[in-house]
């Protein structure tokens, strides 16, 4: 099977000259193991981190192997109890069209429940972020006025309507297209929405949001963290998500600059990481899924096709060609 490697630790913005897609030979399961072939791939902004070799909360790719990831596949062999040839199985090894892994790092998935790629969107690690990053990590309640960013991306435009559909008093979003900015208004339900392309990003929050915010949901950082500190209300909370702003950038950037306004607010920024929030996972899963299939809450994923996409898609991912989640699609 084919999977990609790093093959040079990018300064700023990637390359495809910074990857290579190399055949591996496919091992045999051994005992506890089974080997899957991957129907699709996901591609995460928090990858980037990985492309450097820091130390971190996920460990750096290493260069000249096969990079990793979630994916969801279809058990072609088993060693392992429970898990049968035709399983469909939610795992870590993605980047790759074929893995072999133990049993225990993979969860069985239903595609009956949900589409399969819902498993690495809507219904998995992103949906999860969203959820638990507006309801216990903002102390999100009934009446507040939230502020996200990135907000049609995979993270952002769930936790839009999941505000809405919590009861928000009203709910702004904002992202990088005049198409996007139709999506969350028209498609997703948010009560206001600019394009951070057309102007500074506090005076659009400003107008957006004439009473002021009280919940920000940042996946962005920068001046979009700035903003959101501008137009707080006193006790505002802010998630602090991601900052995709910085990610590819060789400089430090100055904003936000106006912290000082945390002591008379009494603002509360908090960071999040997804993976301390697992023991919410049921509860996620119950309540979003039944939103899913009543058509309350909506999601988009951007599908490419084929292994030899895959960092394309990571690419245009990075520079905004998604709407929703960004999956990979090697086909059933
Ligand atoms: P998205 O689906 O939101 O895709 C990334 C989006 O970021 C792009 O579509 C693009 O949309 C936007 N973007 C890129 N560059 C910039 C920029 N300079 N300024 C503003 N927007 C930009 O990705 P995810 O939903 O998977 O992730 C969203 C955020 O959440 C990321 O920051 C990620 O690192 C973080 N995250 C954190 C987790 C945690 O546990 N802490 C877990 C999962 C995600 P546009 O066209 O609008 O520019």
């Amino acid at each position: 099977g084919r999977s990609w490697h790093l093959t040079a630790r990018p300064q700023g913005w990637p390359t495809p000259d910074d990857f290579a897609l190399r055949e591996e030979p496919v091992a045999a399961p051994a005992e506890g193991q089974i080997t899957v072939r991957n129907i699709h791939l996901s591609v995460d902004p928090y990858m980037r981190g990985r492309m450097n070799d820091v130390k971190s909360y996920t460990p750096p790719f290493k260069l000249n192997e096969p990079m990793d990831g979630g994916a969801v596949g279809v058990v072609l062999a088993s060693e392992a109890d429970g898990f049968a040839p035709g399983d469909h199985v939610l795992h870590g090894l993605g980047w790759r069209e074929i893995a072999t892994l133990d049993a225990r790092q993979a969860t069985k998935v239903s595609p009956d429940a949900a589409p399969l790629s819902a498993y690495l969107s809507v219904l998995g690690m992103t949906g999860l972020t969203a959820y638990a990053g507006l309801f216990e990590v903002a102390s999100f309640k009934e009446g507040d006025a939230v502020f996200v960013s990135g907000a049609a991306g995979a993270v952002g435009s769930q936790v839009g309507q999941l505000a809405k559909l919590k009861g928000a008093s009203r709910v702004i979003g904002s992202a990088g297209s005049p198409e996007k900015i139709r999506v969350l208004k028209e498609e997703y339900g948010f009560d206001a929405a600019f394009n951070y392309k057309d102007g500074p990003v506090a005076e659009q929050l400003k107008e957006a949001a004439p009473d002021g915010i009280d919940v920000y949901f940042d996946n962005v950082g920068g001046e979009h963290l700035e903003a959101a500190i501008n137009s707080f209300n006193l006790h505002g909370r802010a998630t602090i998500c991601g900052m995709i702003s910085q990610y590819n950038v060789t400089e430090p950037t100055p904003a936000p600059r106006n912290l000082a306004l945390l002591i008379g607010k009494r603002l509360r920024l908090q960071g999040m990481l997804v993976a301390d929030h697992k023991a919410l996972q049921p509860q996620f899963v119950e309540e979003v899924s039944a939103w899913v299939r009543s058509g309350e809450l909506k999601y988009d994923e951007t599908v490419v096709e084929g292994i030899e996409n895959a960092v394309d898609a990571f690419l245009g991912m990075l520079k905004g060609e998604n709407t929703g989640k960004m999956i990979v699609s090697l086909g059933e």
